[in-house]
């Protein structure tokens, strides 16, 4: 049995709570309210779509069964119409986390999560519940509101994954550069393991729980515990009919976007091995040829998935605690499985728009139910707030959908949703729209075009019938039904989610210039600060838009950050320390010099000795962003803490003694070509 490291925090809430009940519910205090809530298991798989979970059916049932996860089925409720509201990862993360749109909680894309706003982690410990969040966190912000965490940092690694705990924070209050334990397997093993770890220990007898317990599983790039390896290699995956789609008579966006099965690669844990299995081949022989290729892995990392399901389920059997306790399964999105010859997400196609969602709470389901309400991420806050006997958030935008678990669908439920995918990588076009039961209208914003789909007659979406004239009375609905939900909403179609508010511990960034040309080799960046705990003086990347493409090679990336009293330069491939002179709570300034390609840099006037990397020919425009960086996963959130006064770029070279003069306050008399004055 372990001890976790319970916060001071937590102990405080356990005792306020406890002195609350004691002084106004003296009658029930004894045990019964408290105890009686319920315990949360809340299960997220990533990319773990509905077609591989066998108890939605479907052609992969009989291949890859999830006995599993299918036992939340049958002891429990499956949600048929369970809908992402944007369908990517960290998007749906903090939508499920805040009860909220990605234009409302900031998340649009991969950035970081804004820990003031309300959190479901919050609300629940200020209701008396103990949280804890175990495995992938992908937030890019501290974690919040939770008693215990053992998190991934980033995406995490499959095999001997390391994890930060808690109390194992960086000095600075920053988790992500905190201290890092080993743990020996495969990655859904190891959240297991700690999953049950975290059940069986001490915790506070009389609080209830929340455990988050979030498998990396099975995401790309699909890499299976070893005792796998033979599973389905005898078989012939069974494809699905629209493998081979031509995409006739829609939009432009499937041709355009770089999901399709011929570009796996680039999500392959071994490219080169891919391409040897394949290059021979051709046309629609390679597509199927990736297709088995690919859904073998995935679905052998479905297999850990639903074993280690079946291990907390049992051990909950055997505790006696299953009675209890509200056990979720979700996967954080829908994911293509060769449909429309895709792999991946994003789009609002049905495969990846749909989440699997199936509960059991024995105290309140009906064994074996079934429901065809529509229900989405941002209402997951709400619902489980409401069964811990708590309430939504005024802020949320979801609706508890509690009645629906007891069989009950209000009158006046959801009949339609709204979905909002925003630009930033893979070529997918950004999107807006609206389904309802029967249709579904898609607008492409960017190329303007638009998609109507009948599901009743059509559910692969195959026929795009915006144009028939049959259909003009729903298209004409539908529009302003967008319309409709957009002003309820709130949400703007000119937000494109480009410059979103990153929060506490990532301030937000002032974007200097979207077209800095380092590549010509000669230009000259001063900078005026004061650090608070240090973060990301300015790096250079497109952050809104390539920074996950190129996160996997880092090239074109430059950082330079305040870590711990120390400058550090990170060229896209190491980081190099350069100065350790940099004290909170002082004024500093910095002058970055490119001559010939060659970078120098001065601090406080002073140049420094380091021979940093030469900055290659071919480096092209990027979005030079100041005070806004990269995490070490290169992911945006390291944001800069404290304050920048001037920001002063010229295109050439200058000379050390005006670099000096800037550092005793003195302006260049050179016109700069971008300035920032924050004192004016
Ligand atoms: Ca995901």
């Amino acid at each position: 049995m372990i001890h976790l490291p319970f916060s001071i925090h937590s102990f405080l809430r356990l005792v306020g709570f406890a002195l609350i009940a004691m002084f106004f519910l003296p009658s029930c205090f004894a045990s019964d309210t408290i105890t009686q809530r319920p315990n949360i298991i809340f299960i997220m798989s990533d990319d773990h779509t509905s077609q591989a979970i066998s108890a939605y059916g479907g052609r992969l049932a009989q291949v890859c069964p999830t006995p599993n996860i299918d036992r939340l089925a049958k002891e429990g409720m499956l949600f048929k119409n369970c809908f992402v509201t944007n369908a990517i990862c960290t998007p749906s993360r903090a939508a499920i986390l805040t009860g909220k749109y990605a234009h409302k909680n900031g998340v649009y894309k991969f950035t970081a999560l804004d820990q003031r706003q309300p959190t479901l982690p919050k609300l629940l410990q200020q209701a008396g519940y103990q949280t804890a969040l175990i495995g992938k966190y992908h937030l890019h912000s501290n974690p919040a509101g939770l008693d215990y965490f053992s998190i991934l940092p980033g995406q995490g690694e499959y095999h001997d994954p390391e994890f930060i705990r808690i109390g194992d924070e960086h000095p600075s209050g920053w988790v992500a550069q905190g201290k890092r334990t080993v743990f020996q397997g495969h990655s859904s093993d190891v959240i297991a393991d700690q999953t049950l770890d975290y059940l069986k220990s001490e915790r506070y007898k009389e609080e209830p729980y929340m455990l988050f317990c979030h498998f990396k599983a099975p995401h790309d790039p699909w890499q299976y515990a070893t005792r796998y390896q033979d599973f389905l290699s005898d078989t012939d995956i069974p494809e699905p009919d629209n493998l081979l789609d031509d995409y006739k008579g829609r939009s432009d966006a499937l041709q355009l976007t770089s999901q399709h099965l011929e570009d796996i690669a680039v999500n392959w844990s071994d490219p080169e091995q891919l391409e040897k299995e394949t290059q021979h081949l051709q046309g629609k022989a390679k597509i199927r040829k990736l297709y088995q290729t690919y859904m073998k892995s995935y679905l052998r990392c479905v297999k850990g998935v639903d074993d280690n399901v079946g291990r907390i389920l049992d051990y909950l059997d055997e505790a006696g605690l299953a009675e209890n306790t509200i056990v979720m399964y979700t996967g954080d999105q829908g994911f293509f499985l060769g449909e429309h010859g895709l792999y991946d997400k994003r789009f609002m196609y049905e495969e990846s728009l749909r989440m699997p969602l199936l509960i059991r709470w024995p105290a309140n389901i009906k064994p074996g139910s079934v429901s065809e309400g529509m229900v989405l991420n941002v209402d997951f806050a709400p619902t489980i707030l409401e069964a811990a006997g708590s309430q939504a958030h005024p802020q949320m935008q979801g609706r508890s959908f509690l009645p629906l678990l007891e069989g009950k669908q209000p009158a006046d439920w959801r009949q339609s949703m709204y979905y909002r995918y925003y630009f930033s990588h893979f070529e997918t076009e950004p999107h807006y729209g609206v389904r309802t039961y029967q249709h579904k209208l898609i607008y492409f914003d960017r190329i303007q075009q638009w998609e109507l789909y009948d599901l009743e007659k059509d559910p692969q979406e195959m026929l795009n019938v915006y144009e028939e004239e049959a259909y003009a009375p729903v298209v004409t609905a539908l529009k302003k039904e967008i319309k409709r939900l957009q002003a309820v909403l709130d949400d703007r179609p000119d937000d494109t989610g480009d410059h979103p508010d990153l929060g506490e511990l990532a301030p937000a960034p002032l974007y200097v210039s979207k077209n800095v040309q380092l590549g010509k080799g000669n230009v000259t960046l001063l900078i005026r600060f004061r650090t608070g705990v240090g973060g990301t003086l300015f790096s250079v990347c497109n952050l809104e838009a390539d920074v996950y493409q190129d996160a996997f090679s880092r090239q074109g990336i430059k950082t330079l950050f305040i870590h711990e009293g120390q400058l550090v330069y990170n060229d896209g491939e190491e980081s190099d320390p350069i100065a350790d002179r940099v004290a909170d709570g002082q004024w500093h300034t910095l002058g970055l010099v490119w001559q010939d390609r060659q970078p120098y840099v001065y601090l406080d006037g002073q140049p420094l000795e380091k021979n940093l990397p030469k900055i290659s020919q071919d480096e092209v425009s990027y979005t030079f962003n100041i005070g806004a960086g990269l995490d070490e996963s290169g992911f945006m959130g390291y944001n800069f803490q404290g304050n920048i006064s001037h920001v002063l770029y010229y295109d050439t070279p200058l000379t050390q003694e005006v670099i000096k003069a800037f550092a005793q306050g003195k302006m260049p008399q050179a016109k700069a070509s971008l300035q920032w004055d924050n004192e004016k």
